[in-house]
């Protein structure tokens, strides 16, 4: 997709560029998912759109496309879908345009008001932005950049983690927020600590996710620590910290597919960075 800022900005394009769109509605985080022989977003001709505020979301080679956050439309064989149970398996176009479109959804839903003054504040430039309807300013959607990491003792062994609310067995990599003033690195190490006491230095990037709930960019990395650290839940954030070796994730299921060991299904950058490092060994 293009997202075609210069659309944006000309009211008069704009205005065009709906005559001919493709309007992907979205509610909750979900959308209306056809399901032939893969999964696919169903995209409504304009015409057939439900009221609401019209998001520019840009142009492929078939045309500008809107988003519109309504009532799902109803559609035999199809049914409402959200990121977590089908972003896995739209292709690259459909998956994007569904973070693009909920994440500028839930966006507009959360933040009606000016952080400024309080007074309401409105859409403008095609839904990329709001504006003040009493001083004028603008407000851009907000991205939170967040780490992901991989913490590996630079042989066979990393570690995961199960937060507190989920159910025995299923882990994952370590997570969370920056903070104002700190780097990328710097959250990495001080996330690792704060959630299992252990010190990691060798801080890799490895790739970046958005992630629409609400509002983050998933930063993944991969960092190294001693094989002799003894990881401890330590922050209140996980019920258990503990190390695998190759063996014991491979022969892991996925999460909701069962008892034992769980890592994370396809969606999840978690699942990218999981499996890249068994692909190493
Ligand atoms: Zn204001």
């Amino acid at each position: 997709m293009d997202r075609d800022a210069a659309t944006r900005d000309d009211p008069v394009a704009l205005a065009e560029a709906w005559l001919s769109a493709r309007v992907l509605v979205v509610a909750d985080g979900t959308a209306v998912v056809a399901e032939d022989d893969r999964p696919r977003l169903v995209l409504l001709p304009s015409d057939e759109a439900p009221d609401g505020e019209r998001l520019y979301l840009g142009r492929d080679d078939d045309g500008p496309v809107f988003a519109v956050a309504a009532a799902l439309p109803r559609r035999m064989g199809a049914r409402p879908l959200g990121l977590r149970e089908v972003g896995a398996l739209l292709d690259d176009r459909d998956a994007g345009l569904l973070v693009h479109a909920v994440g500028l959804a839930n966006w507009h839903a959360a933040h009606p008001s000016c952080s400024r003054c309080g007074a309401p504040t409105e859409p403008a430039r095609g839904g990329s932005v709001r504006r003040c309807t009493a001083d004028g300013s603008d407000h851009f959607p907000r991205t939170d950049p967040a780490v992901i990491m991989l913490v590996h003792d630079g042989s066979d062994r990393c570690i995961l983690g199960r937060q507190a609310a989920w159910p025995a067995g299923r882990f994952s990599t370590l997570a969370g927020f920056v903070e104002p003033g700190e780097s990328a690195e710097q959250a990495v190490a001080r996330e690792v600590f704060e959630e299992v006491g252990v010190v990691v230095d060798d801080v890799r990037y490895v790739a970046s996710q958005p992630w629409p709930f609400p509002s983050s960019l998933m930063l993944g990395f991969t960092a190294r620590c001693d094989g002799d650290a003894v990881p401890a839940p330590a922050d209140g954030e996980l019920a258990e910290a503990r190390w695998f070796d190759r063996d014991e994730l491979h022969a892991a299921g996925t999460w909701g597919t069962g008892r034992g060991v769980q890592t994370p299904s396809a969606v999840s950058i978690a699942w990218h960075l999981i499996t890249r490092w068994l692909e190493q060994g």
